[in-house]
Formats: C-alpha cells, sequence, structure tokens
C-alpha cells in the first residue's frame, strides 16, 4: 500500500535495512498536509518521509515503529488510532501521549538534537 502512494507521488526510493524508504517533493507535500504534519511517517516495512535529510534523522524512531508494526501486524494502524482517538477523548495528546509514539520518542526523539 505504502509502496503504491510512494510510487504515485513520484518518491524516489531506496532500500535501508530491509526497509523501503521513499522520499521526495509530491510526498513532502502529503506529509505536511497530515493532521500532525509528519518529517516521516512508517505504514509496515515502509518509511514515507519528506526529504532524505529527514529520513536519515527519523531513521531510528522509525524503526521503531517497523518493529511495532512487526508485532502488531495489520492490527498496528487501527490500535494506533484507537490510541490516538482514546487519548484525544480524555483531553490529552493523541500523538505525543500515543504508547506507540512514547515507546518510539524513548529510543530517539529527533526533535530533540
Ligand atoms: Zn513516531
Amino acid at each position: 500500500m505504502a509502496i503504491a502512494i510512494g510510487l504515485l507521488l513520484g518518491g524516489k526510493f531506496r532500500l535501508v535495512d530491509g526497509v523501503v524508504e521513499i522520499h521526495g517533493k509530491r510526498v513532502a507535500g502529503v506529509l505536511q498536509r497530515l493532521y500532525v504534519p509528519a518529517m516521516a511517517i512508517t505504514i509496515g516495512h515502509v518509511v514515507l518521509g519528506q526529504t532524505q535529510a529527514a529520513l536519515d534523522i527519523t531513521r531510528k524512531h522509525e524503526r521503531v515503529h517497523v518493529r511495532q508494526y512487526e508485532r502488531w501486524g495489520i492490527a498496528f494502524v487501527p490500535a494506533y488510532l484507537l490510541a490516538s482517538v482514546y487519548l484525544y477523548l480524555r483531553g490529552r495528546d493523541g500523538y505525543r501521549d500515543n504508547p506507540f509514539e512514547v515507546e518510539a520518542y524513548s529510543v530517539d526523539d529527533p526533535g530533540r538534537r
């Protein structure tokens, strides 16, 4: 699925440690318009990034999401979104308080370097 998105958006592909990394101008356009604008996003074993630099900076963080996806399988995206909605409804931050993000940020916080 993410591969198809990358192809549709005309991104540049690279294989890094068994993970497909895709970046490009139109990929960046989509990531900037997300509810929480992202430097990069992981979908399974594919990481979409705004630029090559963004992929480099976020690699350690995004790899945690790849491992989470390996543990959760197809339940990963629904579980992630449900956690976000649940937190949001309780007045918390659906992104930063999301347990999947808490784990990834505990390994590497690309914004704090
Ligand atoms: Zn994350």
